[in-house]
């Protein structure tokens, strides 16, 4: 374990959403080599099981919590955030991680079923937990919630436009939140990371090689981003060196959205 200052996350409890594999595990390892506490929340028990025995190596299974849950669900949501506090004793850290998406040829393609479960679960499912997970921040005089966005909070395509939308969406709900509850010493912020390699992705290369040769052409680092990539500024934003940092949208890109 690290101790690092300001960055240290000791005595705090992280719960990631959708921190079960991806970019939510590698956020769930950088809060645990902090010496946070955290609990990760999907809808896959054998994902659930696979990270919690990586985070179990990182920190012991005392500091590790895996929870069932489908964010879109509030009355299961409100059970999760129940188990964590009375096992951890509180919530100081909510990553809104948690997404999927669907595609289309084209906007008027996408059926009425893909837009609302794209919307559910990347956009509704982040007022679901938040909503949720404030009253516990509020009652401890202190919180982090951080938003995962992505490019498509930015820029478009005409292939994902509830994804778009949701993501678009992330950051004004970011920027609300933000507004709310500073005076409650809780500060909300959103990543907008660039192109990951993950499950959601890794299909990309072999379906749209055009677009990704386009994308790693596009990216001054000249490749797409791992998920421990997002680490450090999912710890900045956890921790007490973010303390009058609020209603951000942070680009983790290689520099992809900067021209
Ligand atoms: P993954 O598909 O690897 O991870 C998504 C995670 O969300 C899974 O662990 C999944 O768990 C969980 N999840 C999805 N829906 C629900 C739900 N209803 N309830 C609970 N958990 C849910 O994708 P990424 O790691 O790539 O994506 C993570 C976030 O980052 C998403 O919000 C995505 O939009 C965003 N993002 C990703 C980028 C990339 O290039 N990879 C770029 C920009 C943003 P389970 O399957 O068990 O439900």
């Amino acid at each position: 374990m690290v101790e690092n200052g300001m960055f240290d996350l000791s005595g705090r409890v992280a719960c990631v959403t959708g921190g079960n594999g991806g970019l939510g595990l590698g956020m769930a390892k950088a809060y645990v080599e902090q010496n946070a506490s955290v609990a990760i929340i999907g809808r896959s028990q054998a994902k659930l099981d696979s990270a919690r025995a990586e985070l179990e190596k990182l920190s012991g299974s005392e500091k590790v919590m895996a929870l069932q849950c489908d964010v879109t669900d509030r009355d299961a949501v409100q059970a999760a955030l129940e188990q964590i506090t009375g096992r951890f004793g509180s919530l100081d850290i909510l990553v809104n991680n948690a997404g999927v998406n669907r595609r289309a040829d084209e906007p008027h393609m996408l059926s009425a079923e893909d837009w609302e479960y794209v919307i559910d679960a990347n956009l509704t499912s982040i007022h679901n937990v938040t909503s949720l997970a404030f009253p516990y921040m509020k009652e401890r005089g202190r919180g982090k919630i951080i938003n995962i966005g992505s490019m498509m909070s930015i820029f478009a395509t005409g292939y994902a436009p509830a994804y778009a939308a949701s993501k678009g969406g992330v950051v004004q709900y970011t920027k609300s939140c933000a507004v709310a509850w500073m005076k409650d010493n809780v500060q909300v912020n959103a990543i907008l990371p660039g192109w990951i390699v993950t499950e959601m992705t890794n299909q990309f290369k072999e379906a749209f090689p055009d677009r990704y040769a386009m994308i790693v052409g596009r990216t001054p680092a000249g490749r797409w981003g791992q998920p421990a990539d997002l680490g450090g500024t999912a710890v900045f934003l956890a921790s007490s060196a973010s303390d009058f940092v609020t209603g951000t949208a942070i680009p983790v890109d290689g520099g992809y959205s900067v021209w």
